[in-house]
């Protein structure tokens, strides 16, 4: 499966490394929110994406 990695930044002001096909759900590592929904192509993100890592 291809994809990319996304630099997502949280409202906390914690950020990840989130992969865009995400096939869970990705949480924050510092305040436990919800960064990321599957669906079973490109994941739903909700944070910020800062950046996008090739
Ligand atoms: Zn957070």
């Amino acid at each position: 499966m291809s994809g990319i990695y996304y630099k997502v930044k949280c409202k906390c002001g914690n950020e990840q490394r989130i992969f865009s096909h995400a096939s869970a759900v990705v949480k924050c590592e510092k305040c436990n929110e919800p960064l990321a929904h599957p669906t079973g192509g490109k994941a739903i993100i909700h944070g910020e994406i800062i950046e996008e890592l090739g």
